[in-house]
């Protein structure tokens, strides 16, 4: 690791001034990404940026909407209240990211901003619509993710919270390495009003992606038994040394039938 100063600002602002400083400068969130990264000399910056004081980890409604801090951790995200009566797919989606460790310090703006292709809360920011704030502007998901480990942060913007609707009925089920428990395929599911979304993580090569496919498919009818005769294409999918693109593809429609069927049942 070289070495570097942590700061710890105590105001949004102040921690937004300091990024906007130099290309060296960078935030650091729960550091479950950026610490190895650093430890293995991948990355070098001058000064670390800890968000902690900042007050990033408010969960609330505002008006319809969740809304989650982005410091908010993830263990702190499954065993929230409010988020368990409102999203309850969100709080079961957290409980079973990685391990408890991962859980007690990894957050959820350190999460989309990582943008992982493997990463869960990608699938669930898309496929319930959400909005990512950040100190420059509200960016809607399907502007957010850009491609593999790339968003539409600007270099000196920060996550601050993430805003999510409420579905009339949602759920996540990922088929996760043994390993690391990322998500090999993951899929979220959510119905609402007059739409279907359905967001898929871990498979494509270009990140997280929704699945027209599967959403027509439950747009005639909200079942599993719908997607019996579905089949996805594999272009597109990865294919590295846990699974090919065509078993993902696979993958993809097996998780999208668990999902609704979880979801039926809350
Ligand atoms: C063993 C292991 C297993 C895991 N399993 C899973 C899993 O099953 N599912 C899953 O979804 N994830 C998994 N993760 C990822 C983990 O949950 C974290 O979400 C992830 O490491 C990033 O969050 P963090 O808060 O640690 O970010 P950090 O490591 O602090 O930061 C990551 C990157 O985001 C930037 N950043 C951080 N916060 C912000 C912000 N607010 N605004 C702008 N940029 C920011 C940093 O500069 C850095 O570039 C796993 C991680 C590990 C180590």
């Amino acid at each position: 690791m070289y070495s570097f100063n942590y700061l710890k600002p105590v105001s949004i602002e102040d921690a937004a001034d300091l990024l906007s400083e130099s290309d060296e400068h960078k935030v650091i969130s729960g550091g479950m990404t950026l610490i190895p990264t650093l430890k293995q000399r991948l990355a070098r910056v001058e000064h670390l940026i800890g968000l902690e004081k900042c007050g990033l980890n408010e969960i609330k409604l505002d008006g319809e909407l969740l809304k989650i801090g982005a410091m908010t951790t993830h263990a702190e995200v499954s065993e929230s209240d409010i988020v368990v009566m409102e999203n309850p797919a969100i709080a079961e989606l957290a409980s079973h990211i990685g391990d408890r460790q991962v859980r007690n310090r990894g957050t959820i703006g350190g999460s989309l901003a990582n943008n992982d292709p493997s990463a869960c809360y990608p699938a669930a920011i898309l496929g319930l619509g959400g909005i990512i704030h950040t100190t420059k502007r509200d960016i809607k998901a399907e502007e957010f993710f850009v491609d593999l480990f790339e968003t539409a942060l600007e270099e000196d913007e920060i996550i601050t919270a993430v805003s999510l609707p409420k579905p009339d009925a949602a759920a996540y089920e990922k088929f996760p390495n043994p390993a690391s428990r990322y998500a090999m395929v993951g899929v979220f599911v959510a119905k609402f009003n007059s739409e279907i979304r359905v967001a898929v993580t871990g498979a494509g090569e270009e990140g997280v992606f929704r699945c027209s496919e599967i959403e027509t498919a439950l747009l005639k009818a909200f079942s599993s038994e719908s997607l019996s005769d579905i089949t996805i294409s594999a272009d597109g999918l990865m294919s590295d040394i846990h699974a090919e693109a065509d078993y993902r593809a696979h993958l993809i429609v097996e998780m999208a039938k668990r999902a609704v069927t979880k979801s039926a049942r809350r």
